[in-house]
């Protein structure tokens, strides 16, 4: 099945209501774009007011916890940001995994409590550029997605609708300095194979794979055009609707990952 293309904005700790206009002019570019999902990750306190006003593009969180509710100071669940509004969370960003320390067993925990809550999920994997430099990317990366993965019995049915993978090489992240396509194109490859393994023929080759990774308006056509290469995640370029959109007019020319 050929699926749209999925370019998703994650702002980070970026955004207060002064960013609002913003979201508006990429949900109206959005609308002239219908050939690609459109999505923003806005930091939790612009969720409803972009979802409130959004007709076109799609409303995610960063993060969730995975706990429905508790003694949790400063946490939010999965039920609390789909009730802001979100229709999908990225968990197991790097700057997650660092910053926070969260291990593959929480990343795990997350995607369950999410996909129970009734969102989509954007599960993010990717190496260091030690990890890289020692030869180990393939194996660090398959280890770390099977290990963040939901045991199938916490698997919603129509996953592929629900579930997104997300490759970003760490070294890549906010440098300026993409993976080269035949890295993308490699791990991509290598991602797709054990999706196979581990979701099975049916849903296995549907699972969108984006890249993310200093995606920019003008890079982004050459990394949409490496097979599997669903879309792309996005972070600095995601600020302003201009590069957001530039980005997504490069996924509106057909491509058949
Ligand atoms: C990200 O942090 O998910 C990301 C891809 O950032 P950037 O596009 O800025 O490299």
């Amino acid at each position: 099945m050929t699926r749209r293309p999925y370019i998703v904005g994650n702002w980070k700790m970026h955004g207060t209501r002064a960013m609002l206009s913003e979201a508006r002019a990429i949900d109206r570019a959005a609308q002239r774009h219908m050939k690609v999902e459109v999505a923003i990750a806005p930091p939790y306190t612009l969720i409803h007011p972009i979802h409130r006003e959004a007709e076109q593009i799609a409303v995610g969180a960063q993060d969730c916890h995975h706990e429905d509710g508790g003694a949790h100071t400063g946490d939010i669940s999965a039920a609390m940001v789909a009730d802001a509004g979100a229709s999908f969370v990225i968990l197991g960003h790097s700057e997650r995994r660092t910053g926070h320390g969260e291990s593959d067993a929480l990343v795990r925990a997350k995607a369950g409590a999410a996909f129970a809550a009734g969102l989509k999920v954007i599960l993010c994997c990717g190496e260091s550029a030690a990890t890289r430099e020692s030869g180990k990317a393939v194996a660090f990366v398959k280890k770390q997605l099977k290990a963040s993965l939901p045991e199938a019995a916490q698997l919603p049915a129509e996953l592929a609708e629900r579930l997104t993978v997300a490759y970003e090489p760490l070294w890549a992240i906010g440098t300026g300095t993409p993976a080269t396509t035949d890295d993308i194109a490699e791990m991509h490859s290598v991602i797709r194979a054990l999706l196979i393994e581990l979701l099975g023929e049916e849903q296995g080759p549907d699972v969108r794979i984006l890249y993310g990774g200093s995606v920019k308006p003008d890079n982004a056509a050459a990394i949409f055009a490496v097979p599997d290469v669903g879309g792309a995640l996005v972070g600095g370029a995601s600020l302003t609707a201009d590069s957001f959109m530039g980005i997504a007019l490069a996924a509106s020319e057909p491509f058949e990952n």
